[in-house]
């Protein structure tokens, strides 16, 4: 087994990969950073700055494979004898061309969902047997943040995986499924809705009636030095290698952020040895985690930081929609009406209107799901699951208070793209607190995430610096496309 198997795999997929010409073992069809993870190798790209990082904190994943520049590592399964090389971020930008030779996908649905995360499911299953749905996908896999789980989830009997793969088991033949497929925004085109969406450089464009956004939520990324560093975990991520994978983020984890009990059944369950830091303050070593340092200077000797604090609803796809936002329960969320719609034709569910429980983000899909069949007149019961529906009140979030003191801001890193907590501040010190001008300035939300990881605290910082409330802070709209593609066709170039 290799350094951070947790078991043993098939060993008819095992094969040969180098890294820097080191011969390392993997198996086929394995995540790039997952293979190199398993052999303890964590520093995988550089920072425009010269930042070592690694592929599970954020920022764009370029690597060399094959001699071929400027790859996404982090959507590359190993093949055998694959050559990989660390590079730097450069001009890194996925490109997805629309040429001649590749003809445009078109698909006309009463209904698209995007997001296949429980809210997705919920939906599909509510609308199915009436209306033609395509649901949209980003990973190569549904059921969203619940499928990296291990653990029985309230509301639902089962793992995960047997309950996803039984909800999805469902699905009939008016169900078209569109997995690894990342939805570019939401378009008016007439009486129909474009929903534009590209799978591995092919463009498909699904005209609906209805849009359902069940784009859920994120994690809340934390502020400390070297918070970017091979080694850090987003939570989402920690939880992909182990329940996904069966490989451990690291031998001994240190768990940082306000809600270590999200994790620490998933590490107990694996026999992973962790401590819980409530404060951290620094992370060091050379191409990964050796140490972490909390405020009041106690040194952790660990291979691994594991970020588990709260989620915040994905705001992005709601504002690119024509959404307005409003903040509630410590996090801004959708501005909705009593049948969850930010306008006419396009509604919202799950995490992206408030953290819940999964099974209250399904029973959301399967509101929204009843809502739109009554407005095409079939018979359906909104008012049960909104009953149930009842007992689940959005998490709220406590206030972040930063402690812009005790750090050195320029080793935090407030946005993947290489902007740190510095720059930003002192953009603000100098009085700039609108957030629009702030991003033209020091390009924080104009990246890889397009905002999706780092508005959130460019908003923490912005109120904590002046005093504003929250509330009274403008979020820059997102603009197409959602995720860190560049579409030549629509670009016009
Ligand atoms: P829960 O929060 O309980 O897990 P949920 O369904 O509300 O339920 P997620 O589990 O986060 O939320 O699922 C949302 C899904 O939407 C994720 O799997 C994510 O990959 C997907 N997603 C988000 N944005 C896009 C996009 N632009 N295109 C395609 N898929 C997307």
């Amino acid at each position: 087994m290799r350094p951070l198997d947790l078991y043993e795999k098939d060993s008819s997929k095992r094969i040969t990969i180098y890294f820097e010409g080191k011969v390392l073992d993997a198996y086929d069809g394995e995540k790039l950073p997952v293979a190199l993870l398993a052999n303890r190798i964590y520093w995988i790209t550089t920072s425009l700055q010269g930042r070592k990082r690694g592929a599970f904190t954020f920022g764009p994943l370029p690597v060399v494979i094959n001699g071929v520049k400027n790859m996404n590592g982090r959507k590359t399964a190993v093949r055998d004898g694959m050559r990989i090389e660390r590079q730097n971020y450069g001009e890194f930008q996925e490109v997805v061309e629309i040429g001649e030779n590749k003809e445009t996908i078109q698909e006309v649905v009463d209904v698209a969902v995007i997001g296949g995360g429980m809210a997705g499911i919920g939906a599909v299953l509510e609308l199915q047997e009436h209306l033609t749905v395509a649901i949209i996908e980003e990973r190569g896999w549904l059921g969203g943040a619940m499928s990296l789980k291990g653990i029985t989830q309230e509301g639902f009997d089962g793992s995960p995986r047997e309950v996803i793969d039984e909800l999805t088991s469902k699905f009939n033949e008016n169900v078209k499924v569109f997995k690894g497929t990342i939805s570019l925004g939401v378009f008016d085109e007439g009486e129909y809705f474009l929903v534009p969406a590209v799978k591995k450089g092919q463009l498909i464009e699904i005209m609906a009636k209805k849009v359902i956004l069940a784009t859920g939520a994120v994690e809340n990324i934390l502020l400390f030095e070297n918070n970017d560093f091979p080694g850090v975990f987003r939570l989402d991520f920690a939880l992909e290698v182990m329940n996904k994978w069966g490989v451990a983020p690291g031998r001994k984890v240190a768990i940082v952020g306000r809600r270590p009990e999200r994790v620490i059944p998933e590490l107990e369950k694996w026999g992973i040895e962790y401590v819980v830091v409530p404060n951290p303050k620094r992370i060091e070593g050379e191409e990964g985690v050796e140490r972490l340092i909390d405020m009041n200077n106690n040194v952790y000797e660990v291979d691994a930081v594991i970020m588990s604090d709260y989620r915040i609803p994905d705001i992005n796809p709601v504002t690119q929609a024509g959404g307005k936002l409003t903040f509630k329960w410590g996090y801004y969320v959708p501005v909705i009406d009593e049948q969850n719609r930010i306008r006419e034709g396009i509604y919202v569910a799950g995490s992206v209107t408030g953290i819940k429980p999964h099974y209250a983000n399904y029973l959301e899909g399967r509101l929204v799901g009843a809502y739109i069949l009554k407005e095409f007149n079939y018979k359906s019961t909104p008012a049960v699951y909104r009953e149930k529906l009842e007992k689940y009140e959005p998490e709220a979030l406590p206030p972040l208070h930063v402690d812009f003191k005790a750090m050195d801001l320029k080793d935090v890193q407030i946005c993947g793209c290489d902007v740190d907590l510095k720059k930003v501040d002192d953009v603000v010190k100098q009085g700039i607190t609108d957030l629009q001008i702030v991003k033209r300035l020091t390009h924080l939300a104009m990246g890889f995430c397009q905002g999706r990881f780092c508005l959130f605290n460019g908003a923490i910082l912005v109120s904590q610096r002046t005093g504003k409330e929250m509330s009274t802070i403008d979020l820059p709209v997102a603009r197409p496309p959602l995720k860190n593609v560049r579409v030549k066709a629509l670009a016009k170039e």
